[in-house]
């Protein structure tokens, strides 16, 4: 495994980081008992980062991994949301935040988390975000519950915003640097840099439209990119590659993030990451996929706020 420091942070991280929102059936329904294999392997193959939030399963996921982490806890760096408790349940209010970031301790069987992100920045108003709910994020690292705090979001806007307008150490990006984007590298990691904010990348797999498998029901994607995606799948399958392994390599090979975060369930998912990462890119194969992904390469569906939309 590889490690790279987040930022200012001091973190270093395993370049392959667990994404657990499927550990609470966001993607199916899972065995939990395989899941919590899937936690173990990953921390023997030196997975080190962990990923979650009270969203994912309405706090299943947190559940989930808190049990599985039991005894390890020391061994990884964790990280946990607050402001997103369902589909359309967002309170970014100080209030809120204290209760929630304590639900998430008990959840999770720990008293601290390394990185605490308030989760999906779009749907709130950006100066209550400045204002408010950073401010409550770095009490609770004063207090010691968090060892540092950052943002997540989908539009980079005010991702970009809030990250100009007040200190925060880390920003998790997702579906904006895989083979379906690269929207991150030219607006988001020119400004990381400069402020030396730790980057986090999130869905390699485009929340799984990259892959052999159906996406999941709620998958915002337009037709036309599931249409691309499956081609460039079909494509993989007849020169014999899988598409999946591309894209996770692709993202891992990206220098500008600390980590990329694959959502992992099964002891199968951890494998194949790990062989993603061992298998050297094959070039010609990247471009031959750019060609069945160029009509809709960049393209981004609406999330949160108009105001917040890029
Ligand atoms: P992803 O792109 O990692 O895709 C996950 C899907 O791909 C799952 O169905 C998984 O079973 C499947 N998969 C995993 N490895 C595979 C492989 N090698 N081959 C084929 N299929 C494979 O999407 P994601 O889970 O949404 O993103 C990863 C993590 O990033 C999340 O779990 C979460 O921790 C984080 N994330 C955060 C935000 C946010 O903060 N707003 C948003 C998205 C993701």
């Amino acid at each position: 495994m590889q490690y790279r420091t987040l930022g200012r942070t001091g973190l270093q991280l395993s370049v392959i980081g667990f994404g657990a929102s499927p550990l609470g059936d966001v993607f199916g329904t899972i065995d939990p008992g395989e899941g919590e294999r899937a936690v173990r392997l990953a921390i023997d193959e030196g997975i080190n980062y962990f990923d979650v939030s009270p969203y994912y399963g309405l706090t299943l996921a947190e559940e989930r991994l808190g049990a599985a982490l039991q005894g390890r806890r020391s061994n990884v760096f964790l990280s946990t949301k607050c402001g997103r408790y369902g589909t359309s349940e967002f309170n970014f209010s100080a209030d809120r935040l204290r209760s929630g970031v304590e639900g998430s301790l008990r959840r999770l069987r720990t008293d601290y988390v390394d990185i605490l992100l308030a989760h999906d920045i779009e749907f709130a108003d950006a100066e209550q975000i400045i204002g408010e709910t950073i401010p409550a994020m770095r009490r609770l690292q004063e207090q010691g519950k968090a060892r540092f705090i950052g943002i997540t979001g989908y539009p980079l806007k005010p991702l970009i915003h809030v990250a100009r307008s007040v200190p925060v150490d880390a920003i998790l990006s997702y579906c904006h640097y895989n083979l379906l984007a690269d929207a991150m590298d030219s607006m988001l990691a020119p400004l990381a840099e400069s402020l030396e904010i730790g980057l986090i990348n999130a869905s390699p797999l485009q929340m799984g439209l990259l892959t052999d498998q159906e996406p999941p029901e709620w998958h915002p994607a337009p037709k036309e990119m599931r249409k691309a995606a499956k081609g460039a799948a079909a494509y993989c399958r007849q020169h014999g590659s899988e598409l999946s392994e591309l894209a996770l390599r692709f993202c891992f090979d990206y220098p500008r993030v600390a980590t990329t975060l694959v959502g992992m369930s099964s002891q199968e998912d951890v494998r194949r990451s790990l062989r993603a990462f061992e298998t050297l890119a094959d070039p010609q194969m990247i471009r031959q996929i750019g060609v069945f992904l160029a009509p809709v390469f960049n393209r981004f569906w609406a999330s949160g706020r108009e105001e917040n939309q890029d």
